[in-house]
C-alpha cells in the first residue's frame, strides 16, 4: 500500500516460514502486530476466516443447527426449492441453451445445491445441458459439499457432467451461466471507516496497552470519493463500512453475465440504501460474540450493501439489475403454494413446524425484510420473485 498505511503480513510471508508454531490464531496475530504495526480491519477479517492453519472456514464446520448459524436452505428444504424454480425459468428464459453452467458461491453444506437440484431433477433436458460448478475456497466445506451432492455427481445420475469445484468466480467456464449465492458476500472483508476529529480515518485493529487484540484508527484518511452523500455532516464517532471485495464480485459476475449470458442471485441481509452504522459481527454457537475474542473461532461478517453492488452492476452493463426482499422474492416464487403441498396430509406437528419456517424464512420480523436478494441478468430479463 502506498498511502503511508502499513499493511500486515500475508499469510504466505515469507518472514514467518520457519518461524516456530503458534498455538492459536490470537497468539499469531499478536506477534504480527508486534512487529508489523496495526492491520486495517478487512485483513484482521480475512485472517480470521481464511487463515490456513487457524481460519475460521478452513477448519470448521460452521452451518447448521448444531454449528454457529443457520442458513435459509438449513431452515427448509423449500428455500432451495424455489431457487430451483427461479432456475428453470431462468434457462427458459435464455432459450433452454443446449449447455450451460449451474454455478454456487460459497456452497456452505451444499444443502441448497441439493433442494434445488431435486427440482430440476424434474426437467431432464435441463439436467442434460447443465455443468455444476461450485466455487469453495475451504477443503472442510468442499468435503462436505461433496458428500451432501454425492448422488448427484456420480456416474450414471442426470446431471450431465460431474460437478466440480473451482477456487474463484473467474475460474467459471464460458458458458451462460445460472449463479446462486447465499450468505456469500457478507462473509468477503470489508474496511470501516469512522468520523475522527480531523476526518474519516479507517478502523485497525492493534494491541492495547495489556497487549490484547484492540480496535485503533489508523492514521489514513479515507479516500473521500469512497464515502456516501452527507459523510462531512456526520457526527464524529459515526461509522461508515465499505467492501470493495464485495464490488468486486459483482464486477465479475456482471463481466462474465454480458460476455456469456446468464442469471445470478445474491442473497444476504443487508440494506438496500446506503446508510451510516457499525454492523461488524461475530457469531459463534448461534449468538453474538466479541469480534476481536478468540480470533478465527467465529463467523466475521457485516451487514451488505446493497445499494453499492447494484451501483457497481450497472456500472459493469448490467443494464437493470433488481433487488427484492427475501419475503418477496420467496412469496412470487411460489412460497405458500409451496408450503401447503408439503404440509398437505401431514400431522398437525409437521404442518405446525412447516408454518414457524414460513414464518422465518419470509416474515418481516425473521429474515424476510433484513435478507435481500439481488438479481442481475443479461441481456435485460424479466424473472419471477422481483416484480
Ligand atoms: N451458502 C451457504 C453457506 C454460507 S457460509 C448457506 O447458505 O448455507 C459462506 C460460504 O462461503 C462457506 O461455504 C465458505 O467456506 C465460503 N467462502 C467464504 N469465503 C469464500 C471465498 N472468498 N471464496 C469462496 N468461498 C468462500
Amino acid at each position: 500500500m502506498g498511502d503511508g498505511q502499513r499493511a500486515g503480513p500475508t499469510p504466505g510471508d515469507p518472514g514467518l516460514t520457519g518461524m516456530a508454531r503458534f498455538s492459536s490464531l490470537a497468539e499469531k496475530l499478536r506477534f504480527q502486530i508486534g512487529r508489523d504495526g496495526p492491520l486495517p480491519l478487512a485483513t484482521y477479517m480475512q485472517r480470521c476466516l481464511a487463515d490456513p492453519e487457524f481460519g475460521y472456514y478452513t477448519t470448521r464446520q460452521a452451518i447448521g443447527r448444531r454449528g454457529d448459524f443457520i442458513t435459509a436452505p438449513e431452515i427448509s428444504q423449500m428455500f432451495g426449492e424455489l431457487i430451483g424454480v427461479w432456475c428453470v425459468g431462468a434457462w427458459e428464459a435464455l432459450d433452454r441453451p443446449d449447455r450451460f453452467c449451474l454455478a454456487e458461491a460459497g456452497p456452505g453444506h451444499g444443502t441448497l445445491m441439493a433442494d434445488l437440484l431435486r427440482v430440476l431433477a424434474a426437467r431432464p433436458d435441463m439436467m442434460r445441458a447443465m455443468e455444476v460448478v461450485l466455487i469453495e475456497l475451504s477443503p472442510a466445506m468442499r468435503a462436505a459439499q461433496a458428500e451432501r451432492l454425492e448422488a448427484f455427481a456420480t456416474a450414471g445420475s442426470t446431471v450431465g457432467g460431474a460437478i466440480r469445484w473451482v477456487d474463484a468466480l473467474a475460474d467459471l467456464p464460458d458458458l451462460p451461466t445460472l449463479l446462486i449465492a447465499n450468505e456469500f458476500l457478507d462473509a468477503l472483508p470489508f474496511r470501516q471507516y469512522v468520523k475522527a476529529a480531523g476526518g474519516w480515518r479507517e478502523t485497525g485493529i492493534g494491541l492495547n496497552e495489556t497487549g490484547k487484540l484492540a480496535r485503533l484508527l489508523l492514521p489514513v484518511l479515507a479516500d473521500p470519493a469512497i464515502l456516501p452523500q452527507g459523510a462531512d455532516r456526520e457526527a464524529e464517532g459515526s461509522v461508515f463500512e465499505h467492501a470493495s471485495a464485495r464490488e468486486a464480485v459483482i464486477e465479475t459476475v456482471a463481466a462474465h453475465l454480458a460476455k456469456n449470458t446468464g442469471a445470478a442471485l445474491f442473497i444476504d441481509y443487508g440494506h438496500a440504501a446506503s446508510g451510516f452504522g457499525d454492523t461488524f459481527q461475530a457469531v459463534g454457537d448461534h449468538r453474538y460474540r466479541d469480534p476481536l475474542a478468540e480470533p478465527g473461532r467465529h463467523d466475521l461478517t457485516s451487514h451488505v450493501d446493497f445499494e453499492r453492488l447494484a451501483a457497481a452492476a450497472r456500472a459493469s452493463s448490467i443494464a437493470m439489475p433488481r433487488l427484492a426482499t427475501q419475503g418477496a422474492f420467496l412469496l412470487a416464487l411460489g412460497l405458500l403454494e409451496r408450503a401447503g403441498a408439503l404440509g398437505s396430509a401431514k400431522s398437525a406437528d409437521v404442518q405446525d413446524g412447516i408454518r414457524a419456517d414460513v414464518e422465518r424464512l419470509a416474515g418481516p420480523a425473521a429474515m424476510g425484510d433484513l435478507f435481500k436478494v439481488l438479481q442481475l441478468t443479461s441481456p435485460d430479463l424479466p424473472l419471477a420473485g422481483h416484480s
